[in-house]
């Protein structure tokens, strides 16, 4: 089985000065480990990129890299934001490796789990998916809004694996295909299913954050599920569309209804057309909000102008 493929390591970070160097201590162990058993090729290496961090996360990287031949670093203009920062360093890194494995700098992704990673890709796959076991470590509430939702996005049509973060492998041909997603509103999680080929799940045990702060406060959390939903989803488009015609249904039911009364004397002059004209004025125009809102959707896919198939294996 001793094919010894370069594996690369992708670490975005954002102000982690408090974690790198217990992070590139521990991945270099496993690294190190990793080539001495053959299990991966010795040109495998760690890219930590620095998403436009305000701290000395960058200095840090640059002294990592004079001193461990392992550890790479990749540095962006800005901030971008998490997504951003793993596509950049997956995009950079990935005429250099075989497979890559994307992870987070504070050491939540259980190291040990990347073994398993390695050896389902071994065993054939292109993508492989870390999902955590257990939400021990995390508040209750981080537990509740996060399941609601995975909840909420399998409810809406979007195929994304639970409890999966960006703890991932995927292979050179998979990565190739990852560049082929122009779109702007990056939500990788979406799109790595969207990709296809043969894929395997990994579960382990998601740790406490070693050092420092979360990067993702609430309001960061809701505009990343935010994201996630309108850009895979243009469901809440047809909610609207729905809306406007269990309203407009309702209204000719309240038409009959009130013309009854009227016509039974059981109502004040002017009543009738007034409440009429409220409620059939208004389930019209939800429903022709959403019809333009539909046209809008499919306007909104196209733009993305997302690759409509992946040819996997080519006879010639
Ligand atoms: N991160 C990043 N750019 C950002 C925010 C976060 O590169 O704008 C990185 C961060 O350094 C970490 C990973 O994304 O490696 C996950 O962030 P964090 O651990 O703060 O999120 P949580 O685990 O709390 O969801
Ligand atoms: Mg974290």
């Amino acid at each position: 089985m001793n094919k010894c493929d370069i594996l690369y390591l992708v670490i975005p970070c954002y102000n982690e000065e408090e974690v790198l160097h217990e992070t590139a201590k521990q991945l270099t162990a496993k690294l190190s480990e990793m080539i001495e058993r053959k299990q991966i090729s010795p040109e495998s290496k760690m890219v930590f990129v620095n998403d436009g961090s305000k701290d000395k996360t960058w200095p840090i990287i640059r002294e990592l890299h004079e001193t461990n031949p392992l550890v790479l670093g990749v540095n962006l203009s800005r901030n971008k934001g998490h997504q951003n920062a793993l596509l950049a360093g997956l995009m950079t890194v990935k005429e250099y490796a075989d497979m890559v494995i994307s992870l987070d700098a504070d050491l939540q992704d259980d190291v040990n789990a990347i073994d398993q990673f390695v050896e389902k890709y071994y065993e054939g796959c292109d993508v492989v998916y870390g999902v955590r076991s257990a939400r021990d470590t995390d508040t209750f509430f981080k537990k509740f809004t996060a399941q609601g939702f995975y909840k909420l996005m399998k409810l809406l049509g979007v195929d994304i694996v639970y409890n999966h973060a960006d703890y991932r492998l995927m292979s050179k041909r998979a990565l190739n295909e990852l560049e082929d997603f122009k779109e702007v509103n990056l939500f990788l999680r979406g799109i790595v299913p969207l990709i296809g080929f043969q894929s395997d799940v990994v579960t382990y045990e998601r740790h406490e954050r070693f050092a420092g702060e979360s990067k993702y406060p609430l309001k960061k959390m809701m505009n990343f599920a935010f994201d996630g939903i309108t850009s895979f989803s243009v469901k809440p488009i047809r909610m609207v569309t729905s809306l406007g015609l269990i309203i407009f249904t309702i209204s000719i039911l309240m038409l009959i209804f009130f013309l009854v009364t009227h016509f039974t004397g059981h109502t004040v002059p002017g009543w009738t057309t007034i409440v009429i004209s409220v409620w059939a004025i208004g389930g019209l125009q939800l429903l022709a909000t959403g019809v333009i809102g539909e046209y809008i959707g499919k306007i909104y896919m196209e733009t993305k102008a997302r690759p409509k198939y992946i040819v996997e294996d080519f006879l010639k």
